[in-house]
C-alpha cells in the first residue's frame, strides 16, 4: 500500500474450496498487504524445530487445531515486524476463543481491524470445487478439472509432471473440513455480525474469480490510489 494511504487491516474468512486463499494472495500482491497466515506460521515453526516446533507438529499431524496460546505467541512474534503495514489475516481467528486474542493484539499493537471479509460459497459448490482440484507435485501449481484445466489433460503446464489430488482433497476429508469450518467459523462470523455489523463484508464467492476479486475491492473500498506502485 502506498505510504500516503493509511494501513487497512482485514480478516478474511471462507470455507475450504471458497477461493479465499487465492483472493488473499491477489490482494496482497496488488495492494501490498502483509499476509498473516497462521497455517504457514505453524508449518514454519515445525521446520525450525525445537520444543515449540515439536508441540506444533504433534497437533498438525493429528489434524487438530493448535492450542490458542501457542498460536497467539507465534502471532505476536510475527507482528513485531509488521509495524505500519496493512495486515491481511488468513486463518486467524479460527476459534471463538481466538476472537478476544485478536482484540488483545489490536490493543497491544495499536491497530484496528477495519473489515471482516467473508467469501461466501455454499457447501455444495465448495465440495464440487475441491473434488476437481489438482496440484503439481513438482512446482505446486494448482489446476481445476473444470474451471482451470491444464493445457494437456493430467499434466502440469510448467514441467509436465503428472498432476495429483491433494491428500486433504480426498472425499471423506473434504467433508470433514467443511464440518470443521461450520463448527468453528460460523460462530465467529455470527459474533462479528452482532458486535461489529458495519465491518462485516460479504462477497459472493461462486462467481468467476475476477468478479470475486472486483467485488472484494468494492467491499473493502480499495481504489487505484491504494494500489501498490
Ligand atoms: P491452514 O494452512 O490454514 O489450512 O492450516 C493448517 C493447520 O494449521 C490447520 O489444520 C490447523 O491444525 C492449524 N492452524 C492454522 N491456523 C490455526 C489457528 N488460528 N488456530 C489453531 N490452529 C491453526
Amino acid at each position: 500500500m502506498s505510504t500516503t494511504v493509511s494501513p487497512l487491516h482485514v480478516v478474511i474468512f471462507g470455507r475450504p474450496g471458497s477461493g479465499k486463499s487465492s483472493l488473499a494472495e491477489r490482494l496482497a500482491e496488488e495492494f501490498g498487504f502483509q499476509m498473516v497466515r497462521t497455517g504457514e506460521m505453524l508449518r514454519d515453526a515445525v521446520r525450525r524445530g525445537g520444543d515449540l516446533g515439536r508441540r506444533v507438529e504433534d497437533c498438525l499431524k493429528g489434524g487438530d487445531l493448535v492450542p490458542d496460546d501457542l498460536v497467539f505467541d507465534l502471532l505476536r512474534q510475527t507482528l513485531n515486524d509488521a509495524e505500519g503495514r496493512s495486515l491481511l489475516f488468513d486463518g486467524f481467528p479460527r476459534t471463538l476463543g481466538q476472537v478476544p486474542l485478536l482484540e488483545q493484539l489490536e490493543r497491544e499493537r495499536n491497530f484496528s481491524i477495519a473489515a471482516y471479509l467473508e467469501v461466501a460459497v455454499s457447501r455444495e459448490a465448495a465440495v464440487a470445487r475441491m473434488g476437481g482440484r489438482r496440484v503439481c507435485p513438482v512446482c505446486g501449481a494448482t489446476y481445476h478439472l473444470v474451471n482451470q484445466p491444464p493445457r494437456s489433460p493430467g499434466v502440469c503446464d510448467h514441467d509436465g509432471a503428472p498432476l495429483e489430488r491433494r491428500r486433504d482433497d480426498a472425499p471423506e476429508i473434504i467433508d470433514q473440513r467443511q464440518r470443521v469450518y461450520e463448527r468453528h467459523i460460523d460462530p465467529i462470523l455470527e459474533y462479528y455480525r452482532t458486535h461489529a455489523p458495519a465491518s462485516v463484508r460479504v462477497v459472493d464467492g461462486e462467481q468467476p474469480f475476477e468478479a470475486v476479486y472486483e467485488a472484494a475491492l468494492r467491499a473493502l473500498g480499495l481504489t487505484e490510489a491504494a494500489r501498490r506502485p
